[in-house]
């Protein structure tokens, strides 16, 4: 990657005078070969539920006169285009951060507003898999409907600013994926804490973690540690992708800590909102 890319070009400067002049083009060349590897990755993505589909559509053909086997194949059709639409919609989610990267407007959130609503929005799965789903202000393990209180004395609202919706988005994708690659009768722990003018969001699983080796990864478009599980399992290999864009939008970090069979820790950490911050806003949203 260190390899340097020089364009050169001769100019005609008098009858008898050249010029060569070399620009570095390393950066767009790094630039174009990203590009190409993403409709690449795309494409690929996209083939697999597709050709899947129009094979499942045949063997329901050659399956007409057997009822079951119509009804499990439609059911895998289902499915994969399932995944298409996700995909599709992930895609779209991933288009939208890097886009609003640099050129966002900045309002005032309530991240307890912003991590109460992405810890609904995975209820239901998580119920599913008998996970409880623990939200931490600052210290203790507090019961989850303490974020439904009155922002108040006892529990002060962290402020950041940023995007209400992206910065949802991205906690929601890490709460998704803690409780995807957690087993059963496990604990997923959101905490919230603010030190030194910054407010950290940490999701904590004890799922399967991460391999060493993958960790640099995992943020990387369409990565995934198993490829052949988490497609199983519906993974489109974008979230995490997603997740930092929208985290990098509001002029914050995100980082990982895994240990393969103990768990994952997820960690965004956001400039808080100062009171100049504040007062050119108004309210928080
Ligand atoms: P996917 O849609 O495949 O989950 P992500 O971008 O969200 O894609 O995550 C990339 C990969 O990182 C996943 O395929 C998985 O291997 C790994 N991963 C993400 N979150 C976790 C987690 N909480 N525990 C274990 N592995 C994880």
């Amino acid at each position: 990657s260190d390899t340097r890319y020089l364009r050169v070009r001769i100019g005609h400067v008098t009858d008898d005078l050249y010029a060569i002049f070399l620009s570095d083009v390393s950066e767009q060349r790094r630039f174009e070969a990203m590009r190409r590897d993403f409709v690449t990755n795309v494409s690929h993505e996209l083939k697999t539920p597709a050709g899947a589909i129009s094979l499942l559509a045949e063997t329901i053909g050659d399956a007409s006169d057997d009822p079951d086997a119509v009804r499990y194949f439609a059911g895998r059709v289902a499915k994969e285009s399932n995944r298409l639409t996700e995909l599709v919609h992930r895609l779209i989610d991933l288009q939208k951060a890097q886009s609003m990267e640099g050129v966002m407007d900045m309002h005032p959130v309530s991240v307890m507003g912003v991590v109460r609503g992405a810890i609904g929005e995975n209820q239901v799965q998580a119920d599913a898999k008998h996970i409880d789903i623990r939200f931490t202000l600052g210290g203790e393990p507090q019961p989850l409907d303490a974020a439904d209180e009155p922002v108040g004395s006892t529990a002060p609202d962290e402020i950041v600013m940023g995007d209400a919706e992206s910065l949802k988005t991205a906690v929601k994708n890490l709460v998704e994926n803690a409780i995807h690659y957690s087993p059963e009768h496990t604990v997923v722990a959101v905490g919230v804490g603010e030190k030194d003018g910054k407010v950290t969001i940490r999701v904590v699983d004890q799922g399967i973690g991460i391999p060493a080796e993958s960790l640099g990864r995992v943020f990387e478009r369409f990565y995934r540690v198993d490829p052949a599980r988490s497609r199983e399992t519906g993974g489109s290999g974008l979230g995490l992708a997603i997740t930092k864009h929208c985290v990098q939008e509001c002029g914050g970090t995100i980082s990982v800590w895994s240990r393969e069979g103990e768990g994952s820790t997820f960690t965004i950490e956001l400039p808080a909102a100062t009171e100049d911050d504040l007062r050119d806003a108004g309210t928080a949203e």
